[in-house]
């Protein structure tokens, strides 16, 4: 049987990031993929010009005529926006907390727009994270969350790793793609496991959407039963395929999607 899953995440016209990477990352990883739009954005590859949120009972009723008809093995949350959609969005899936779902905690888009208002990052922490089943920030993102400096080695990606575990979240993976150095390493930790997944860094430019792409294979890939770690590993090899065949797209003049 194909597994649904459930996106509730903003859109990316130009169709490198957000919903619409999140459905192309879904379908290549063998489920189905549904939708629920938190905003929408205006952006190419040279950065977001302008965003225009769902307003926020609206987000909830999306989310829950879903779940009226509809089967659902697995969420991923992306883009939230501000504060009144968080909270929109704890309360439509309140019910279903037995749903395993992946947070990807966005909050700033690599050009510097913010994709979730400042005010909105204590109540993403207080009502979202202990819904997630697997929360996956980068490192800056994890720093924002926890209002500490990002982690600069794996010791402090442990330690920060270990406190956002304490927030609530089944699970973390925390991407070091930020560290300096030729390896990007990524750490899986819950209460009883930690693993890391050393991947070498690709050279390109052309990286726009990799956490959303992420997230959502790491989602199909949980709702077709993966184990965690093996979930994660599956999902990294499909973005590390996707950035390294990146270059062959013509998408754009600055930082142009991935490739799947
Ligand atoms: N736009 C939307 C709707 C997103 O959800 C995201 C990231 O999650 C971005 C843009 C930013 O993508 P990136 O920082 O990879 O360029």
């Amino acid at each position: 049987m194909i597994r649904n899953v459930l996106s509730i995440a903003g859109s990316d016209p130009s169709g490198g990031a957000g919903i619409q990477a999140d459905i192309k990352a879904i379908s290549a990883n063998g489920a189905f993929a549904m939708a629920a739009v938190t905003a929408l954005t205006a952006q190419n590859t040279q950065g977001v010009s302008g965003v225009h949120l769902v307003p926020p009972a609206f987000v909830g009723q999306q989310i829950t005529s879903i779940f009226d008809d509809i089967r659902v093995d697995a969420i991923k949350i992306g883009m939230i926006g501000n504060a009144e959609i968080a909270d929109a969005v704890a309360t439509a899936l309140g019910p279903h907390l037995d749903i395993p779902a992946v947070l990807d905690p966005v909050m700033i888009a690599k050009g510097g727009a913010t994709l979730l208002a400042d005010s909105a990052i204590t109540i993403m922490r207080d009502t979202l994270l202990p819904l997630a089943h697997v929360l996956t920030p980068n490192l800056p993102e994890a720093a924002h969350l926890l209002g500490v400096a990002a982690a600069t080695s794996r010791q402090e990606m442990i330690e920060q790793a270990t406190t956002l575990l304490a927030l609530g979240p089944r699970a973390i993976l925390l991407k070091g793609g930020h560290l300096d150095g030729d390896i990007s390493p990524d750490l899986l930790i819950t209460k009883s496991d930690q693993h890391w997944f050393d991947a070498p860094r690709i050279p390109t430019k052309n990286t726009h959407g990799t956490g959303c792409t992420l997230s959502a294979a790491l989602a199909a890939q949980i709702a077709k039963g993966m184990s965690l770690p093996e979930a994660v590993a599956t999902a990294k090899a499909y973005v590390a395929d996707a950035i390294a065949t990146a270059d062959q797209l013509s998408v754009g003049h600055g930082h142009g999607p991935t490739h799947h």
